[in-house]
Order: structure tokens, then C-alpha cells, then sequence
């Protein structure tokens, strides 16, 4: 019985360590990854796979201080929640979605192979989130998405970051709610 009991707590114990080092690497509000997660996936991906293509969404909420500030931090809080699960549900298991800052997400899709294509799904995936911002529309609650590819745009993580981040910043200029990029397509 005593042996029993032994393994039966050691791997209790394991199921443990297993549900901690899990939750170290998500993002505690939205349980997509977290910042430090997610650059890790994408760098390996990119060290791994470095002869395919591959897209980097970065999204930003449009006037996301505005829902806060009229319903209240606890109604944002629950907006980001339900903003991530949708986002996460767009994607496959071996893409990389994660909270890399207060209402800003990147999503990594592996193996896209060209520009336009990931434009398609840019606007999937901005109509799928539109639908989310829909409840919230008197705040002016909608997302932008900048879009940047591997290895076109750049040769490592923080060049496509630097680009993806570039294009939202052009979707916010272009006046919201809508995706960009800044590279060329052929
Ligand atoms: P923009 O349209 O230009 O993106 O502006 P914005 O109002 O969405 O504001 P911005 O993206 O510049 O800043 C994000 C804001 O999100 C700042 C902060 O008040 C709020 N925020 C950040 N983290 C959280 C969070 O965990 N919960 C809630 N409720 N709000 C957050
Ligand atoms: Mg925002």
C-alpha cells in the first residue's frame, strides 16, 4: 500500500509541476502565451523553419480606453478575455497566438506561403473579430492589424516585429478598424 501511495503522489506531483511551468508561460487574464512565450515559439519556428514562409500579425485594439473608461477596467478585462479566445480559435495548433501587451496580440501563422494569402486571412480573421467589437460599436470598439512575412520583410523576429508594428501604425493612420502592411506584393 505504501508503495501505492508513493507513486500515486509522485506523479500528483509531476501533474503539478506540469500545470505550473503551463501556467509560467501563459498570459494569466487571457490564457493565450505571454509575452516571453510567445517571441520564444516565434524564434524557434524561425531558427527552425527557416527555408518556409511565414506570416506575423500584430493586433491592436481601436479606442480600447474608451470601453474602460465609459463600462468600466472589469468590462475591458472581460472584452480582452473573450478578444483572445476568438483570436485563438482562428488559428491551428502549431501557429503562436499571444498577449504581448495591454490590448495588443500577435499571432504567428507557420508555413503561409505568400503575401496575398496572408492578407486573406487578415480579413478573416478582422471580420471574425468585428462580430466581438460589434456589442461595443457606441465606444468605437474595432481592431487593427498590421501584417508583416518571413523572410521578406526581414531575417529575424525583431525585423518582422518592427515591420508588423509599422503596418499597424499605418492601419491606425488609415483610420482604424481595417489591416496594412508595408511591404510590397508581388
Ligand atoms: P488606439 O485606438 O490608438 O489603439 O488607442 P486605445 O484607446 O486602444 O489605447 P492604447 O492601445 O494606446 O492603449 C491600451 C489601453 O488599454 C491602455 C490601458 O488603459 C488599457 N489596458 C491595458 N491593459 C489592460 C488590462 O489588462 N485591462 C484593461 N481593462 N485595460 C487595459
Ligand atoms: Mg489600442
Amino acid at each position: 500500500i505504501k508503495i501505492k501511495l508513493d507513486v500515486g503522489m509522485a506523479s500528483a506531483v509531476k501533474d503539478e509541476e506540469k500545470r505550473l511551468e503551463k501556467a509560467a508561460k501563459l498570459d494569466a487574464m487571457t490564457s493565450v502565451f505571454n509575452r516571453e512565450a510567445t517571441m520564444e515559439h516565434i524564434r524557434r519556428i524561425l531558427s527552425e523553419d527557416n527555408d518556409k514562409q511565414h506570416a506575423l500579425f500584430m493586433i491592436d485594439i481601436d479606442n480600447f480606453k474608451g470601453l474602460n473608461d465609459t463600462l468600466g477596467h472589469q468590462a475591458g478585462d472581460e472584452f480582452l478575455i473573450g478578444f483572445a479566445k476568438k483570436l485563438k480559435k482562428h488559428f491551428r495548433e502549431t501557429d503562436v497566438v499571444g498577449r504581448i501587451g495591454g490590448d495588443e496580440f500577435f499571432a504567428f501563422m507557420c508555413n503561409v506561403p505568400d503575401m496575398k494569402l496572408a492578407i486573406r486571412l487578415a480579413e478573416l480573421m478582422l471580420q471574425k473579430l468585428r462580430k466581438v467589437c460589434e456589442k461595443y460599436k457606441e465606444v468605437g470598439l474595432s481592431a487593427s492589424i498590421g501584417i508583416s512575412m518571413y523572410p521578406t520583410d526581414g531575417n529575424s523576429l525583431e525585423e518582422i516585429y518592427a515591420k508588423a508594428d509599422e503596418a499597424l501604425y499605418k492601419a491606425k493612420r488609415n483610420g482604424k478598424d481595417c489591416i496594412a502592411f508595408v511591404s510590397s506584393v508581388e
